[in-house]
C-alpha cells in the first residue's frame, strides 16, 4: 500500500494570504502545506482521505489520473471545498463514489446542491454515489477500512485505518475503546496544529500522548499551522519514532 500526503497544512493552508511570520515567508519547500488530504493506493485501487480547496492542485501534483472514491473525516470546509473537482473524473468514469457519516452527507448535499439536483441538472455537474458510514467496519476495493471515531470540540469526526496504517485528523479527544482499535499499528497519521492549546484540534503536547497511547512503530504529525513552528527545527525535537508528514512525502506500508 502507498500512501501521499497530498496536503499537511491546516484550514489556511502555509502560507497564509498575506504573512509576514517568518513559517510563511520560509523558503524550505517543507514549510509549504496544502490542505490535508492523502491519496491511498493498493493494487490498482486509489482513494483519497478528504478533498478541500486544494484538491485540483493535489491531483495534478500527483498525476492522479483515475480515483475510485473519496472518504470524508468530516465536513469542515478545508476538508471538502474541493468537491467540485471530481468533474474531471466523473467524465472519465461516471458517478464518483464518497463515504462519510451521515450528517456529512447531508452537508454536502446542502453545500453541493447542484451535484445532487435530480431535475434539469446543469449538463456539467458530476453525479456522486453516497455510501455512509457507521462506526463499523466497511469494504473498498477488497479492503476493509475501519472507522475510529473521535470528536474534534463538540463534532464527531472520522479516522480510518487501512491494514497497518492509521490516518486520524481533526481530533481533540478519542475514548479508550476507539484507541483500542489502533493500538500498535505500525504508521499512524495525527494532527498537531501548534505549540498553544486550541479548543478543537490536539497541540503538539496532546498529540504526542495520543501517540504513546496508541503506541505505534512511526507516527506522522498533519493539520499543521504556522504556529508550530519551522518544519526542520520543530523535527529535531520530536521523539525518535515521531515524523512532521510533508506534502509529497510517500509511504509504503
Ligand atoms: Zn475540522
Ligand atoms: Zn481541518
Amino acid at each position: 500500500m502507498k500512501v501521499t500526503f497530498l496536503g499537511t497544512g491546516t484550514s489556511q493552508g502555509i502560507p497564509i494570504i498575506g504573512s509576514k511570520h517568518p513559517v510563511c515567508l520560509s523558503s524550505n519547500s517543507k514549510d509549504k502545506r496544502l490542505r490535508v488530504s492523502i491519496l491511498v493506493e493498493w493494487e490498482g485501487n486509489t482513494y483519497v482521505v478528504d478533498c478541500g480547496p486544494d484538491f485540483r492542485y493535489q491531483m495534478l501534483r500527483a498525476g492522479v489520473e483515475k480515483i475510485n472514491g473519496i472518504l470524508f473525516t468530516h465536513e469542515h470546509t478545508d476538508h471538502v471545498m474541493g468537491l467540485d473537482d471530481i468533474r474531471p473524473f466523473y467524465f472519465r468514469q461516471g458517478d464518483v463514489s464518497l463515504y462519510g457519516h451521515k450528517r456529512v452527507l447531508k452537508s454536502l448535499k446542502k453545500r453541493f446542491d447542484y451535484v445532487f439536483k435530480t431535475k434539469n441538472r446543469y449538463p456539467g455537474a458530476p453525479s456522486v454515489i453516497l455510501n455512509r458510514i457507521k462506526n463499523k467496519p466497511f469494504e473498498i476495493g477488497g479492503l476493509e477500512v475501519l472507522p475510529i471515531n473521535g470528536r474534534h470540540a463538540e463534532l464527531q469526526v472520522f479516522g480510518f485505518k487501512f491494514n497497518d496504517f492509521a490516518y486520524l485528523t481533526d481530533m481533540k479527544t478519542v475514548k479508550d475503546k476507539e484507541v483500542e482499535k489502533i493500538k500498535n499499528v505500525r504508521v499512524l497519521v495525527i494532527n498537531a496544529l501548534r505549540i498553544e492549546p486550541h479548543r478543537s484540534h490536539f497541540n503538539l503536547e496532546e498529540a504526542l500522548e495520543f501517540i504513546k497511547r496508541v503506541n505505534p512503530e512511526k507516527a506522522y504529525l498533519t493539520h499543521i499551522s504556522h504556529l508550530l513552528g519551522f518544519h526542520d527545527e520543530v523535527e529535531k525535537t520530536l521523539p525518535e519514532n515521531v515524523f512532521l508528514a510533508y506534502d509529497e512525502l510517500q509511504l509504503t506500508i
